[in-house]
């Protein structure tokens, strides 16, 4: 049953990945807004359309769109909604939605040239380079406007813009300081921790984004706000007065994974992937973008701290640890 909390509704609708359900959002406001559309599935519109009926509207009622990201569990149905209908997002969402030939290539030229650096097996590059699987379930479409931090959102006063990167390049949380409400999209989820995805540089330098650091800086900066509740795109809302703690405890997690990505360095020096294949021993040839991802990330972490050091080695990046260990004693 899909009930208003106040002005906000809350529809989980159904996606063909993992994650399960996503969570979007209807607002009503000086505009009827959907925040995040879920995938581009019949199943998806149709739980999209009987959610909104419940709410006594229809999907023709929506007058506007913002996008927290561009993943295609969020931004995927956009093709469901007439071309009048104004969408709103971070610029970084863009080049997701525009698709061009040029990002496309510059897509798989960075990914193949990572997957050098990383050191992938030559048989699971091109499961890297290839147009992602999930490009198909993304709707081709241009920004009304761009959302950039501290800005108010259009339509619906109060709100204003958190830039939250890491998750995603294009990734933004709302907030309402009257209530201290919070939509925070895949960046805080009550019981996962987002992937922090690997993208093309936004950049002509082609220097890579380190998404981990940029996530943990864009968690920590949560801690600054008065949240009452947190409203996420998978699973159920956060309580305000548990969000530190709940930051708190994925930064623990998060760096007890790095501390034991550095003792397997301590070990010996290895490439990305092969702590890719030590961490994920069960899933990497399946899912050797998410895996490297979340491996790149740790990696980051540990040289960002100055605990790791890098060298290249025949093409391919060989990471090892600043102190080794010999019979159990660090030096
Ligand atoms: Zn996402």
């Amino acid at each position: 049953m899909v009930n208003w909390n106040g002005d906000i509704a809350k529809l989980s609708l159904p996606t063909s990945f993992a994650v399960g359900d996503v969570n979007v959002y209807v607002i009503k406001g000086d505009a009827l807004t959907l925040i995040d559309t879920g995938v581009k599935t019949v199943q998806s519109k149709e739980a999209l359309a009987y959610g909104l009926e419940e709410l006594g509207l229809k999907l023709s009622d929506i007058e506007q769109i913002i996008l927290t990201h561009h993943h295609p569990d969020h931004a995927g149905a956009l093709d469901f909604f007439d071309m009048t209908v104004p969408v709103y997002g971070h610029e970084n969402n863009q080049r997701w939605l525009t698709l061009s030939d040029e990002f496309l290539d510059t897509h798989n030229s960075f990914f193949l040239d990572f997957a050098g650096k990383m050191g992938v097996a030559e048989e699971l590059k091109h499961k890297l380079i290839h147009d992602r699987e999930e490009i198909k379930f993304l709707s081709k479409r241009q920004l009304q406007g761009h959302l950039a931090e501290g800005d108010e959102l259009p339509g619906l006063p109060g709100w204003r813009v958190i830039e939250t990167p890491g998750h995603a390049q294009s990734h933004v949380s709302f907030y309402r300081e009257n209530d201290g409400v919070m939509i925070a999209g895949d960046h805080l989820l009550a019981k996962i921790s987002p992937n922090p995805l690997m993208e093309p540089p936004l950049l002509m330098d082609g220097i890579r984004q380190r998404p981990l650091l940029q996530y943990n800086a864009s968690l920590q900066k949560l801690l600054d706000f008065s949240i009452s509740k947190v409203y996420s795109g998978h699973g159920g809302e956060i309580d305000g007065d548990k969000v530190a703690d709940l930051i708190r405890y994925r930064f623990e997690r998060q760096h007890n994974r790095a501390m034991q990505v550095k003792s397997m360095l301590q070990e010996k020096p290895l490439t990305g992937f092969e702590v890719c294949q030590q961490l994920f021993p069960k899933v990497y040839r399946q899912e050797v973008d998410l895996t490297l991802s979340e491996t790149v990330g740790q990696l980051d972490y540990l040289e960002d701290l100055g605990e790791i050091v890098l060298e290249m080695d025949s093409g391919a990046i060989r990471y090892s640890s600043v102190t080794t260990v010999s019979k159990g004693i660090i030096y």
